[in-house]
């Protein structure tokens, strides 16, 4: 009986050429093409089918079911899938949502690049070819003191280059403090033993001593390695050795002292525990050999790992076959060598990621009332009975740099709390779906917008989302 009655619902499906001529689905072709709207209403149906057979008890007669279904996946694919959204976390490098927004300068130098040919590999001067990486190698020198300078994917490409290039078949010595793992899938010892260096791990999780160090190594070590624990902090009875200590041992027994720094600090923000965050230049100072980091995240550039130390390892890692498969494309390298600009120039705070990190209690609260002003304001063209549903006020937060920076502090800010009946997780969901998705905290059930990374124009897109929210049925 069951199987009758389930071959009546797949009899009931409509076949592929009703749908595909319904209005619906021809409103669609001029965006996605006929042939994509037919694979699409395809995959819709075989899922539906898939549904029916597995006995899942439909919520709507089958044929309305594949018409509704296949519109919806069909106004899905045709709409941007990459897009900007506004972050309202109060997480400044938010890995998610793609780290550092750049500054002015960095996307119209991308965007310079973009849809022309460009001085890529090629110099003017000497009207022939060139390395793309000589565009940004002295600004990196520049600002970080570093003698020679290589560009790659992102830190973890260089990370791996560093590796490759001087330890493959060779041990390197790290502290077991500092196995760690980044954002899920970097992971250090993986990554060692992908670069076909032997990893040697020394001292106890929260003590390692430049003894332990110095009793590891072997006629086959090569690499002293440290490692910045980014998204990850000791507390307690710590103990690490110094990078003073590290690059006296190498410097001793002729190996390198490396360092995976992670977030690729340029410049001091104005930030109470700013000094707990080594900055590039004081690790080479300190006698760091090679230094990788990353351009997303407190540099506030584009997605880029920046390899910088002495010249004779920069150069045989610029020699390594590797940097092939991990080099930067155009547009980054363009948006980069912007952003390092502003770092000479002293422009900084043209930088997104410094000035949000910069912004004092006083232009936050100033921001936050903007907010809520705007806010308030959409309420006021809402119907007042879904209106009383809903209370604006402005509260103070606590806010992050994320991206593994500064990783056990969060800072005073202030957001715009929304109280709505509907609760918080209703009210989180309408605004992440709106047109331009916005996307906020949660507390102690209240929406809380913080207003730190903000980016100029966003108080606009939150009240149009805010007024979408007020729209839908049942208050959310
Ligand atoms: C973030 C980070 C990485 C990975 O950098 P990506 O640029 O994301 O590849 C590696 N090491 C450390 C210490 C980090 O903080």
């Amino acid at each position: 009986m069951a199987n009758t009655n389930t071959n009546n619902i797949l009899r009931s499906i409509p076949a592929m050429d009703e749908l595909l001529n319904a209005p619906w689905a021809a409103g669609f072709y001029d965006r996605l093409g006929r042939e994509t709207v037919k694979s699409i209403i395809a995959e819709t149906l075989d899922d539906l089918k898939r549904d029916i057979c597995g006995g899942a008890q439909l919520t709507q007669p089958a044929a309305e079911l594949a018409a509704n279904r296949a519109e919806h996946l069909l106004h899905t694919r045709a709409a941007s899938s990459l897009k900007p959204v506004v972050n309202a976390t109060g997480v400044v490098i938010h890995t998610n949502l793609g780290r550092a927004p750049l500054a002015d300068e960095a996307r119209q130098a991308a965007d310079a690049v973009s849809g022309a040919y460009s001085t890529l590999e090629y110099s003017p001067a000497i009207g022939g070819r060139d390395e793309r990486n000589t565009h940004v190698e002295w600004l990196v020198r520049q600002t970080t003191g570093a003698e020679a300078a290589l560009i790659v994917n992102n830190n973890a490409a260089a990370v791996l280059l560093a590796l490759s290039a001087t330890a493959a078949g060779h041990e390197v010595i790290v502290s077991c403090g500092e196995l760690v793992e980044i954002g899920g899938s970097f992971r250090i010892p993986e990554i060692l033993s992908f670069s076909g260096a032997i990893m040697k791990p020394v001292g106890c999780t929260n003590s390692t001593r430049i003894s332990d160090y110095r009793n590891a190594i072997t006629e086959n070590t090569t690499v002293l390695l440290k490692v910045h624990p980014s998204n990850y902090h000791m507390e307690g009875f710590v103990k690490t050795a110094s990078r003073e200590e590290l690059a006296e041992l190498a410097a001793d027994h002729n190996l390198i002292f490396m360092e995976d720094l992670g977030s690729g600090l340029l410049h001091q923000p104005a930030l109470p525990f700013a000094n707990r965050e080594p900055a590039v230049r004081d690790c080479l100072k300190a006698g760091s050999g090679i230094v990788t980091f990353s351009g997303d995240k407190l540099l506030g550039g584009p997605q880029i790992g920046v390899i910088a130390g002495s010249k004779n390892l920069v150069d045989m890692m610029k020699r390594h076959q590797l940097l092939r498969a991990l080099r930067v494309d155009k547009m980054t390298l363009a948006a980069f060598e912007a952003t390092l600009r502003l770092y000479i120039s002293g422009r900084q705070a043209e930088i997104p990621v410094i000035r949000m990190l910069e912004s004092d209690k006083s232009a936050l609260l100033k921001k936050a009332r903007v907010l809520r002003r705007a806010l308030r304001d959409v309420l006021k063209t809402a119907d007042a009975l879904n209106a009383g549903n809903f209370t604006v006020s402005v509260i103070e937060t606590r806010d992050a740099a994320g991206g593994g920076s500064f990783p056990a502090d969060t800072f005073p800010g202030f957001g715009v709390e929304i109280r709505a009946a509907a609760g918080a997780a209703t009210m989180s969901a309408g605004f992440r779906t709106a047109r331009v998705p916005v996307i906020a905290g949660i507390q102690d059930d209240g929406l809380v917008l913080h207003v730190r990374t903000l980016l100029p124009g966003d108080e606009k897109l939150i009240a149009a989302a805010f007024a979408e929210v007020l729209n839908k049925p049942r208050g959310c």
